[in-house]
C-alpha cells in the first residue's frame, strides 16, 4: 500500500517536474471582423482570463498580455483584415502568452468579455478604431431629405452576422449570409428606382447590435425599416415565409415566442460593447406614444409585402401578418417589419434560399410591396409625394418632351402615350397627365 502511494507521489513529482508550465488557460482561437467604422478582434479562452492590453507607437501596434494562458491554434491561419491591421504574432513569456498585433495607424481600443453562451466558451471581444478617423457622415441618405422631391429611404437589415451567425440549416448554410444575399439583391433593385433610396444597416460579415440597427435607421432618416431573416425551428417540417410587425404585448403564438428568443440570443452571440445606458422608463413612454403612428404604418407596409410574396412563393407561414416584441422593430417613428423570408431548417428551402432565383423573387416582392405602399402614403416633400400631387401638368415656354419626362420619373414613351401624342412637339399652356410610377 505504501509503495504504491509512493509511487504515485513520484509519478506527480516527476510530471509537475518535467511540466513546469501548467496553464489555467487556452487560447484556442482568434477572428477578425471588419465593420465600416472599427476592426474587432475576438479570441476564444478556455476560461475567464486575466489580460493586460496597451497600444504603442513607432511602429504601431497592440499587445494583448493574457495571463496563466497558452496559444493552443495556429496563429500563422488567422485571417487579417487590411483596414488597419497588418501582422498578428505571439510569444510565450512564461507565464504570459502575448499576442502583438502590428497596426497601420494609431487606434483606440475597446475591450470586454462575454461569458460562454450556446457554441460559444468565453470570449476576449477588443475593438479597434482608427484615431483619428472623423466621425463618418451618412451624406448619401440624410443629404437628400432637403431636396425637393427628395429620395424615400430604405433602411434594409441583413440580419445577424460576424460572431452571431443566425440559424443554421442541415446543410450548414448559415442564415447571416443569406440575409445579406438578399439584402444586397434588393438594395440594388431599389436603388435603380427613381425616388427610391436604400442604405444597409451592415454591408458585410460583421456583427451590430440590434439598437444600433434601429439607431442607424434613424441617423440615416430611414421611412421603412426591413429586418430579413431566415429563421430556423425545432421542427424540420415548419415551412414557409411570414411578416412580422411589432406587438408592444410580446407575441401570442408558439412560433412568435421562439423567434423572440432567438432574437435575444443575438446580442449574447455577436457581441455588444456595451448594453444602452437609456433610463428604461423613459424608453418605455417613448415607446408608448410612438405606437400609434409607427404601428399602423407598419401594419399597412407590411401587409403589401406579404401579400406580393404570397402571390410569388410556394407557401406562406400563416395566413396572416404575425405580431412578436422584435427589439429591432421598436422605432419610435419609423414604420417597420420583419420579413421572415423562410425557414433555414427546412431541407427544401435551405436549398433554394441559396439560388439567385428565390433571392431575387424574394427581393422583387419586397419591391413591389414596398413600392405599393409608398404609393399611397408617400411622405412628405417625396418623389412619391410630387407625383400624387402633380397628376396634370402644364407645359411651359421652353420645355421639352424629355425634360418633363425626366423630372417626373417617367419614359418618354410612357409620356405619349399615355397622352396620345403623334410627335415630340408641345404648345405653351397644353396639359399633359403624368402616367403614375
Ligand atoms: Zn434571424
Amino acid at each position: 500500500m505504501f509503495k504504491i502511494v509512493l509511487k504515485i507521489t513520484i509519478t506527480i513529482l516527476l510530471i509537475t517536474l518535467t511540466l513546469p508550465n501548467v496553464f489555467a488557460g487556452d487560447v484556442k482561437g482568434i477572428r477578425f471582423w471588419q465593420d465600416p467604422e472599427k476592426t474587432r478582434l475576438v479570441f476564444d479562452v478556455s476560461e475567464s482570463v486575466k489580460y493586460k492590453l496597451f497600444t504603442l507607437d513607432e511602429p504601431y501596434r497592440l499587445v494583448v498580455d493574457i495571463e496563466d494562458a497558452q496559444l493552443k491554434m495556429n496563429i500563422a491561419k488567422v485571417e487579417i483584415p487590411n483596414q488597419l491591421v497588418k501582422e498578428i504574432r505571439s510569444s510565450q513569456q512564461e507565464q504570459t502568452l502575448r499576442i502583438v498585433i502590428d497596426l497601420k495607424k494609431g487606434v483606440s481600443t475597446k475591450d470586454f468579455t462575454l461569458k460562454p453562451f450556446q457554441d460559444y466558451g468565453h470570449r476576449l471581444v477588443v475593438d479597434l478604431r482608427d484615431k483619428n478617423a472623423k466621425k463618418q457622415i451618412v451624406k448619401t441618405a440624410a443629404s437628400a431629405i432637403k431636396e425637393k422631391n427628395r429620395d424615400i429611404i430604405i433602411a434594409i437589415d441583413a440580419g445577424h452576422g460576424g460572431e452571431d451567425p443566425g440559424a443554421i440549416g442541415r446543410k450548414k448554410t448559415r442564415e447571416k449570409n443569406i440575409t445579406l444575399a438578399v439584402a444586397k439583391r434588393l438594395e440594388k433593385l431599389i436603388n435603380a428606382e427613381k425616388g427610391l433610396k436604400a442604405f444597409l444597416t451592415r454591408t458585410s460579415d460583421y456583427y451590430v447590435g440590434l439598437e444600433k440597427r434601429t439607431q442607424l435607421a434613424r441617423q440615416n432618416k430611414a421611412d421603412l425599416f426591413i429586418s430579413l431573416h431566415a429563421d430556423g425551428f425545432k421542427d424540420p417540417k415548419v415551412r414557409g415565409a411570414s411578416v412580422w410587425v411589432l406587438s408592444s404585448k410580446g407575441a401570442n403564438s408558439e412560433m412568435g415566442k421562439w423567434l423572440e428568443k432567438r432574437e435575444k440570443s443575438s446580442d449574447l452571440l455577436g457581441g455588444v460593447e456595451s448594453l444602452s445606458n437609456k433610463d428604461p422608463l423613459v424608453a418605455q413612454v417613448l415607446l408608448d406614444l410612438s405606437m400609434h403612428y409607427s404601428v399602423g404604418a407598419s401594419i399597412n407596409a407590411a401587409e403589401r409585402v406579404r401579400k406580393e410574396l404570397s402571390k410569388k412563393m410556394s407557401k406562406m407561414h400563416g395566413k396572416s401578418l404575425r405580431k412578436a416584441a422584435f427589439i429591432v422593430l421598436r422605432m419610435p417613428d419609423i414604420p417597420a417589419m420583419l420579413v421572415e423570408m423562410a425557414f433555414i431548417s427546412n431541407p427544401q428551402e435551405e436549398k433554394r434560399l441559396k439560388t439567385k432565383k428565390q433571392q431575387m423573387k424574394i427581393a422583387k416582392s419586397i419591391l413591389t410591396g414596398v413600392k405599393s405602399y409608398f404609393k399611397s402614403h408617400p411622405p412628405d416633400g417625396s418623389f412619391y409625394a410630387s407625383l400624387a400631387k402633380s397628376q396634370v401638368y402644364k407645359v411651359k415656354n421652353g420645355d421639352t418632351l424629355s425634360q418633363i419626362a425626366q423630372s417626373f420619373g417617367v419614359s418618354m414613351q410612357q409620356l405619349k402615350s399615355h397622352n396620345k401624342l403623334k410627335s415630340n412637339n408641345l404648345r405653351i399652356g397644353q396639359t399633359l397627365t403624368i402616367p403614375g410610377v
